[in-house]
């Protein structure tokens, strides 16, 4: 197994930028681009103001994306010792390899919000084997919104206005939501001190009670406070 130290590389470069050979492999690094080619591998750089001056430079691992000083591995596919640890070196891994398809879950968690779906995940050959990307491009976001927003607070727009209904687990106490609504910046706090699943007791509208939860557009300003209480 190849072990590289990041001192390898910087302590002999007189420029920003170098090519050469490391442990026989062809490598190109620039610390103007942050960055290290190793063969085919891109191995990110970072650096970090060093105790005594000047820069202490770090690899960023191509696995967790953490600073190393050090990677271990086989041309094409280091990562820091963490890594090298944790996964083992085979890629012919079968189902049942729960230690290595759990640490890829988590890290998939880790690079994306557990409820949103992104647009592709990176496969087996890319150095960021699991991570997914571009999630608030999908359908996912949209329907978290009308979720929270039509379902959760209850928000009903027409022509003329907003009719708000809430509809919460009956042990919440409340929530509060901002919203912009054609322009006006809505605050809506919403009480449920009945602990009731949902409803409209009562509209306050910057300290006027309303009739009804029939919000008309006419009674909205620039910032405007409205109260609701589920119960
Ligand atoms: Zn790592």
């Amino acid at each position: 197994m190849m072990k590289l130290t990041i001192e390898q590389f910087t302590k002999m470069m007189d420029s920003p930028r170098a090519q050469g050979y490391a442990d026989g492999e062809l490598f190109e690094i620039d610390l103007e681009e942050n960055r290290l080619f190793l063969g085919s591998q891109y191995i990110p750089l970072e650096s970090r103001p060093a105790n005594y001056g000047g820069k202490q430079w770090y690899f960023i691992c191509p696995d967790c994306d953490t600073r190393r000083r050090v990677l271990y591995g086989v041309v094409g596919f280091m990562a820091c010792g963490e890594c090298r640890g944790i996964y083992r070196r085979t890629r012919n891994r079968t189902k049942t390899d729960c230690q290595y398809w759990w640490g890829m879950a988590l890290k998939e968690i880790r690079k994306l919000e557990p409820y949103c779906y992104g647009q592709f995940t990176e496969g087996a050959d890319s150095p960021h084997f699991g991570r997914s990307h571009v999630h608030w491009l999908t359908g996912t976001a949209s329907t978290v919104m009308v979720g929270c927003v039509e379902g959760i607070l209850g928000m009903r727009p027409d022509f003329y206005g907003l009719k708000i209904e809430p509809a919460i687990p009956k042990d919440w106490d409340g929530f509060e939501i901002d919203k912009e609504f054609r322009g006006k910046h809505l605050h809506i706090v919403v009480n449920n001190h009945g602990h009731v699943p949902g409803g409209c007791k009562k509209v306050t509208i910057d300290g006027q009670e309303i009739e009804g939860n029939y919000i008309s557009a006419q009674l909205l300003k620039d910032q405007t406070e409205i109260i609701v209480d589920i119960s």
